[in-house]
C-alpha cells in the first residue's frame, strides 16, 4: 500500500499542451525549465498530474475516475511516482521521502564499473553554445534553405547521378585505391566535416523556427563519436515543424552529397577529384545507411516519430511487440499495453524490424570491436556491447515467460507451435550432417595421346579398341624416302669400310686415314639417327592399358602428316578427380569410405584414400565440372583458363575395379565423410563465402 499523501512536485515545473497525438488525444509535456528538459506524458498521467494538487491519493484517483472515463488505480499512482522521482521532478523537503528517494536513486545509480560500462556504451559531453554563430549566419546561410536552391539542387542531383551512371566503371574503380590508412584518416576527417554541417543544418533549422539551441557537442556510443545538437526546445512546436528540425541534417548531406557528385562528374582525375569521391560517398553511406534510419535513436527515428505522431515511438512500439510476442508463444491473452487503432499492426512491425535490425548492427559493432582492439581488451569491450545491448533486453523480458507461461500451459494450439519451434531448430542447429556432397569425374589415371613424328605413309593400323599390352604393337608406318636415304647412307659407310681397309696398302691413302675415319663415324651417326626414326615409325603401347582408336579413318597406304593422332593408351587404372572448397576441405578427413555414385553408369562404388591438395588450384582443369558444362562449379573464362570464383582443393581417389566404360570420363557425386555439421553451419558458411567473395573481407574464424 502506498501512503495516502502525495509528495509535492517541484514548483518551477510547467504542464504544458502539446499536440494531439495519433488519436486525437491531447498530449501533455512538462517542461523542466531548470534542464530545459521535457516530460511527455499520456493521459492517465497527465490526469493524474492536474489533480496533483489535492495532496491526497485516494482525493485523485476519485476524482480522476469520476471526472473521466479513465480507470485509475493505486498502481498507476504509484508507477507515476516513481517516474517522477526517478527524473527528479519531486520536491524533497520531508526526511522520509529525501531518505526513500535517496535509497531509490541509489538502487538506480549504477556502481562504479556500472558507471564505467555506461560511459563506454553511452557519454555525452556537452561543448559549446552556437546560437552567436547562429545569430552571425543565419542571413547567409537563408537562401540555402530557399526553395529556388533546393530546385537547383535537385538538378544538380539528376546531372550528377547522370554522369556517375556514365563513369561507373572508374567510379567503382576509385573504390578499390581508396581503401588505406591514409584514406581512412582522411575520410574521418570528411566525416567530421560533414557531421559539422550536418547538425547545423538541425541548428539552423531550429533557430529559424525560433527554439533556442543551447548546445552542440559529442555523443560517444560505443566509443564511436556521433555529433549531436541540443534542440529539445523544439517540443513547443508542431509535429511538421519538428520534421522539418529534425530532417535538416539529412537535408544538409543530401546537398552536400548531390553537389559533390556533380563536381566528382566534372572534375578530371587527381588529387581534389578523389577528395570529391571521398566527400560524395561519406554523405551517401552516411545519411542513407546511418542517419535516415529509424531503428536506432538517429535522425529518422525522430521524423518518423512526428510524422506517425506517435511520441516515444521506441518505447511504445516495443511494449506492443512483447505484448504480441507473448500473445503468440505464450498464449497470454492480456489487453494490448495501449489502444493504438490502425496502428497497432503497424507498430508491431516496426518493433520487429527495429530488434532485427539492431541484432544484425550490434552483433557487427561487437564483431569490428573485437578485431580492432588488442585483446583481451577488444573481447571484453564486444561482450559488454553484446550483454548490454542485446542479452540483457533480452533476458529483462524472458525472464517473466516461464511465470506467464504456466497461465496457459493448457492451450493446444501453443503445444502445437512449441513442437514446430522445437522442430525447426533442431533441423537448424543440429549437426547431424556427417557428409558433403561433392562433384567429382572418374576417368584413367593416365592417357597417352600416340601421335605420328614423321610425315609418312600407313602400312597398318590395329583399328579395333580394346586391351593392350606395353609393347604391342598399334601401328606400322613407313617411310620411302627415309630408307632410300639410308640406303645411300650404308652404301657410303660400306665403301669407306673397304676403303679404309686398303689403307694399309696404298701409300697415299695413308695421309688421309683419320679424316676418313671421321667421316666415317659421322656416316654411321647418321645411319644410327635414321635407322631410329624409322623405328619410331612402328608406334607401340607405351604401358599396358586399353587402347581407343582415333575417330578418323585411315586407308593403308595413305599419308599422315606430323602429330596426327593415331588413338589414345588410357591405363587400367582409373581415379575419381574433384574440387573441394576450402570449409569442405576444413571439414573432411575421417577414415570412413567415400561412396561414388556415377551419373552415366548406373553405378556405386565404395572408394578409399582421399588426398586433397595443400594449395589451392589456379584454374580449373576438369571442364566436365564447370557450370557451363553442367556440373556446380562457378568459374570465369580468361586467358590463361578457367578461374574459379573461390579458392578450390583438387582431390582424387584411386577407384578400385574396372568400370562398365573403362576409358570414359564419367561425371558423378561422392558423398565424402565429414566432421558433424549441421545446416546452421553450412547456412552462415554461404553466407560468409558471399561476403568474402563480394567485399574482400574475410569473416572466416577457421584458420586455414
Ligand atoms: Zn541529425
Amino acid at each position: 500500500m502506498m501512503e495516502s499523501l502525495l509528495p509535492p512536485l517541484r514548483e518551477d515545473l510547467q504542464l504544458k499542451q502539446s499536440e494531439r497525438d495519433s488519436l486525437g488525444q491531447v498530449a501533455w509535456v512538462i517542461h523542466d525549465p531548470a534542464r530545459n528538459a521535457f516530460f511527455s506524458l499520456d493521459w492517465l498521467s497527465s490526469e493524474l498530474i492536474k489533480r496533483w494538487f489535492l495532496r491526497d491519493a485516494n482525493q485523485v484517483l476519485e476524482s480522476v475516475n469520476r471526472e473521466t472515463t479513465l480507470d485509475a488505480d493505486a498502481q498507476d499512482l504509484q508507477e507515476l511516482t516513481e517516474f517522477l522521482a526517478r527524473n527528479e521532478l519531486l520536491q524533497v523537503y520531508s526526511t522520509a521521502a529525501t531518505d526513500r528517494l535517496a535509497q531509490r536513486s541509489e538502487s538506480h545509480k549504477p556502481g562504479f564499473f556500472g558507471g564505467l560500462f555506461k560511459h563506454y556504451l553511452y557519454l555525452r559531453v556537452p561543448l559549446f553554445n552556437p546560437e552567436p554563430i547562429l545569430r552571425a549566419l543565419t542571413s547567409w546561410v537563408k537562401p540555402l534553405g530557399t526553395s529556388w536552391f533546393q530546385h537547383l539542387t535537385s538538378i544538380v542531383l539528376i546531372v550528377g547521378l547522370f554522369q556517375l551512371g556514365r563513369r561507373w566503371d572508374s567510379f567503382t574503380h576509385s573504390f578499390g585505391e581508396v581503401f588505406n590508412l591514409q584514406t581512412l584518416l582522411q575520410v574521418a576527417l570528411v566525416v567530421a566535416l560533414v557531421k559539422i554541417l550536418h547538425e547545423f543544418g538541425h541548428a539552423f533549422a531550429a533557430y529559424d523556427r525560433g527554439c533556442r539551441v543551447p548546445r552542440m557537442g559529442m555523443v560517444f556510443l560505443v566509443l564511436f563519436p556521433v555529433a549531436y545538437t541540443d534542440v529539445t526546445d523544439s517540443w513547443k512546436l508542431s509535429p511538421r515543424d519538428r520534421m522539418a528540425i529534425g530532417i535538416a541534417g539529412i537535408r544538409v548531406e543530401l546537398m552536400v552529397a548531390a553537389w559533390a557528385t556533380l563536381i566528382w562528374g566534372l572534375l578530371p582525375s587527381g588529387g581534389i577529384r578523389d577528395g570529391v569521391f571521398l566527400v560524395l560517398t561519406v554523405t551517401w553511406i552516411g545519411t542513407l545507411l546511418v542517419n535516415a534510419s529509424p531503428f536506432m535513436r538517429f535522425d529518422g527515428y525522430f521524423v518518423l516519430m512526428d510524422y506517425w505522431r506517435v511520441p516515444n515511438l521506441h518505447q511504445r512500439a516495443g511494449a506492443l511487440g512483447r505484448w504480441w510476442l507473448r500473445k503468440l508463444f505464450l498464449g497470454v491473452d492480456h489487453s494490448a499495453p495501449e489502444y493504438l487503432g490502425g496502428q497497432r499492426n503497424r507498430l508491431i512491425a516496426f518493433a520487429l524490424t527495429t530488434w532485427s535490425y539492431r541484432l544484425i548492427v550490434f552483433i557487427a559493432i561487437a564483431w569490428m570491436v573485437y578485431q580492432l582492439f588488442p585483446q583481451p581488451f577488444g573481447l571484453i569491450l564486444a561482450s559488454i556491447e553484446l550483454g548490454f545491448f542485446i542479452l540483457l533486453p533480452l533476458w529483462r523480458e524472458l525472464r517473466l515467460w516461464p511465470s506467464l507461461m504456466l497461465q496457459s500451459l493448457f492451450k493446444p494450439q501453443l503445444w502445437i507451435l512449441w513442437l514446430c519451434i522445437l522442430g525447426l531448430t533442431t533441423a537448424l542447429l543440429y549437426p547431424y550432417r556427417d557428409s558433403v556432397s561433392v562433384q567429382g569425374v572418374a576417368l584413367p589415371e593416365r592417357e597417352i595421346a600416340l601421335t605420328v613424328q614423321e610425315t609418312s605413309l600407313i602400312q597398318s593400323t590395329k583399328l579395333k579398341e580394346g586391351k593392350v599390352m606395353q609393347g604391342d604393337l598399334i601401328a606400322s608406318l613407313d617411310n620411302p624416302e627415309l630408307r632410300y636415304e639410308l640406303q645411300k647412307l650404308k652404301l657410303q659407310q660400306s665403301k669407306l669400310e673397304w676403303t679404309l681397309s686398303q689403307s694399309g696398302f696404298v701409300a697415299d691413302l695413308l695421309a688421309t686415314e683419320s679424316q676418313l675415319r671421321a667421316e666415317l663415324l659421322g656416316v654411321i651417326q647418321q645411319v644410327d639417327a635414321l635407322e631410329q626414326r624409322l623405328a619410331a615409325l612402328q608406334i607401340r603401347a607405351p604401358i599396358d592399358g586399353y587402347f581407343v582408336p582415333p575417330d578418323q579413318h585411315f586407308a593403308e597406304n595413305s599419308w599422315v602428316s606430323i602429330g596426327t593422332e593415331l588413338g589414345t593408351i588410357h591405363s587400367h587404372n582409373r581415379v575419381v578427380m574433384g574440387y573441394v572448397n576450402s570449409l569442405e576441405r576444413h571439414w573432411i578427413g575421417l577414415d570412413r569410405p567415400i561412396i561414388w555414385e556415377s551419373e552415366v553408369f548406373d553405378e556405386t562404388r565404395i572408394l578409399q584414400g582421399l588426398e586433397v591438395a595443400n594449395q589451392a588450384v589456379e584454374s580449373i582443369e576438369l571442364s566436365m565440372l564447370l557450370k557451363a558444362a553442367g556440373g556446380d562449379l562457378n568459374a570465369r573464362r580468361t586467358s590463361t583458363g578457367w578461374i574459379p570464383d573461390e579458392a578450390v582443393y583438387k582431390f582424387n581417389a584411386p577407384y578400385l575395379g574396372s568400370s562398365t566404360n573403362p576409358y570414359a570420363h564419367e561425371r558423378g557425386r561422392l558423398e565424402i565423410p565429414t566432421r558433424p555439421h549441421s545446416n546452421w553451419m553450412l547456412f552462415s558458411a554461404a553466407i560468409r563465402r558471399q561476403i568474402h567473395q563480394d567485399f574482400g573481407v574475410n569473416l572466416s574464424l577457421l584458420s586455414e
